[in-house]
């Protein structure tokens, strides 16, 4: 949908997203440039396919300045607001969209028709949207928040499939969306994250849910406040709005009208646990009528408290979408778990080792922490400027001792010394290879039997490592080597 003919578009970011839409705004027939800052030999390959397949011009080396003409920018995610080139759009009065926009006005129109479609109301958003079975686009079933995204929209996507639907798991995962958008899936899993939202204007899903709100990513959105705001651009007019009734800036982004979800007992509109069971009495709302039950705790896999708040955001979007209890069950139960997520590695000698090495930020630590009775805690890594000190005070009484790497160990090293002085430290400065052989071995060194080795470092990975993946995979490889030597 829409005209893309002759528009000159700049796509800002030679990544997965940003190839993907140059190169679905090449087939429309939109004049593309795109701009990148690196310039190596796997850019210079990667331009040179775009290039030959696509007709799509780019320009390595030079991410700053806006090519002449340019009447739209779609940026990459990474690219922050007040980066010369997208400042130059701003002040030129060019719009800027991200790739979600794009893939929404491919699928539902441009940004004229989606407000007339707003605008024109009657029909509800689900038959607006090609509805459950119905005919055009797929509605989206979108869901952002701090952490925990991933794991939810994955286990919502198999509720969709489990109860027959074409669905897929899609946004800052899996497929790039604007390729999504253009197959015949009946309904979309989306994942969205707060840069994605903050340069979506027209998304209206059919139904949203903020999972948590925590501080992340302060320095790309300039406050906390701004971040939130971002994270709440995911309730469109229209849509079924979901909030996490246990956080309380996710209650207060969706409003009055919002249906929730709990970790505790629910009211009538919510999901939540009672005893051993999920259940839904979002749309039982008669107080005296029994709760729909939707699955076990057991199926809940890794089983730990954040995981059951996913697998509630999951459940109330699929409900919202009519998903019948039984494929939420079923859904839970095909899921999968992405690795370095709580992944358990192996048990020696009595000592669980467990690798979150996902837990880039205290929030997502916190989590992981309060699932342990009883842990030696391996943290470090890049903190991004966030504040440590309400982790460590809220896990103090479960930490049997500390071992710290990486670039930011300093910082987490004096929280402990101020909230936790009793526990026990392991400083490893090392950077080489064999640093997280130490690591293991000092942290064996401190467990007992029954505790927890726990990689959740807060802080993100690239000081020492290419991912949070090869920080996990390095963890694993060396508690297998304790594992032999013993
Ligand atoms: P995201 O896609 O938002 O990064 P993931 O599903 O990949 O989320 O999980 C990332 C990490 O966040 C996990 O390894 C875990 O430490 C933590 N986490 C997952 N779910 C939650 C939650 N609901 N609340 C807090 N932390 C969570």
């Amino acid at each position: 949908m829409g005209d893309w003919r002759d528009r000159a578009v700049c796509v800002a970011g030679l990544g997965v997203s940003g190839r993907a839409a140059a190169r679905v705004l090449a087939e429309r027939g939109a004049r593309v440039t795109v701009v990148e800052a690196r310039d190596d030999d796997a850019l210079r390959d990667r331009a040179e396919r775009l290039r030959a397949d696509a007709g799509v011009t780019v320009r390595l080396g030079d991410g700053d300045t806006l090519p002449a003409g340019t009447d739209l920018v779609v940026t990459s995610p990474g690219w922050r607001p007040d980066v010369p080139l997208l400042s130059a759009a701003a002040t030129a009065g060019i719009e800027i969209i991200g790739e979600v926009e794009l893939a929404w006005r491919l699928a539902h129109g441009t940004r004229s028709e989606a407000r007339d479609a707003v605008r024109s109301g009657g029909s509800s958003p689900l038959e607006q949207q090609g509805g459950a079975g119905g005919q055009g686009a797929a509605p989206w079933l979108a869901l952002t928040g701090t952490n925990g995204k991933t794991t939810a929209v994955r286990m919502l996507a198999c509720m969709l499939t489990a109860a027959g639907h074409r669905a897929v798991a899609v946004g800052n995962v899996g497929t790039p969306i604007v390729e999504a958008v253009l197959d015949k899936y009946d309904v979309l899993a989306v994942e969205l994250s707060s840069y994605q939202l903050h340069w979506s204007s027209t998304v209206a899903p059919y139904a949203a849910a903020v999972l948590n709100v925590a501080p992340d990513h302060i320095d790309w959105h300039g406050s906390f406040e701004a971040y939130a705001a971002d994270k709440g651009r995911i309730y469109a007019p229209g849509t079924v709005a979901i909030v996490n009734a246990d956080d309380p800036v996710s209650t207060r982004l969706g409003g009055p009208g919002a249906k929730g979800f709990t970790l505790g007992t629910p009211a009538p509109g919510q999901l939540g646990v009672v005893e051993d069971l999920l259940v839904d009495r979002a749309f039982v709302p008669d107080p005296r009528r029994e709760a729909v039950e939707l699955a076990e705790l057991s199926d809940v896999r890794p089983y730990a408290p954040h995981n059951v708040a996913n697998a509630l955001a999951a459940a109330a979007l699929a409900r919202a979408y009519g998903v019948p209890p039984e494929a939420v069950r079923e859904g839970l139960r095909a899921f999968t778990p992405d690795p370095h997520r709580i992944a358990h590695v192996a048990n020696v000698d009595g000592v669980d080792y467990v690798d979150d090495s996902k837990a880039t930020n205290p929030h997502a630590a916190a989590a992981s922490l309060a699932s342990c009775r009883s842990a030696v805690w391996i943290a470090g890594g890049l903190l991004k400027g966030a504040d440590v000190d309400d982790l460590v005070r809220a896990c103090a009484d479960r930490l049997r001792g500390v071992v710290l790497l990486g670039a930011d160990r300093a910082r987490i090293a004096e929280s402990l010394a101020r909230h936790a002085p009793d526990v026990p430290v392991v400083d490893v400065p090392d950077t080489d290879t064999g640093a997280m052989d130490r690591v293991v071995s000092a942290a064996a060194g401190l467990a007992r039997p029954g505790d927890t080795v726990l990689l959740a470092p807060a802080g993100a990975s690239f000081d020492m490592f290419a991912s949070y993946g090869a920080r996990g995979d390095a963890f694993a490889a060396a508690v297998r080597r304790l594992a032999e030597s013993r």
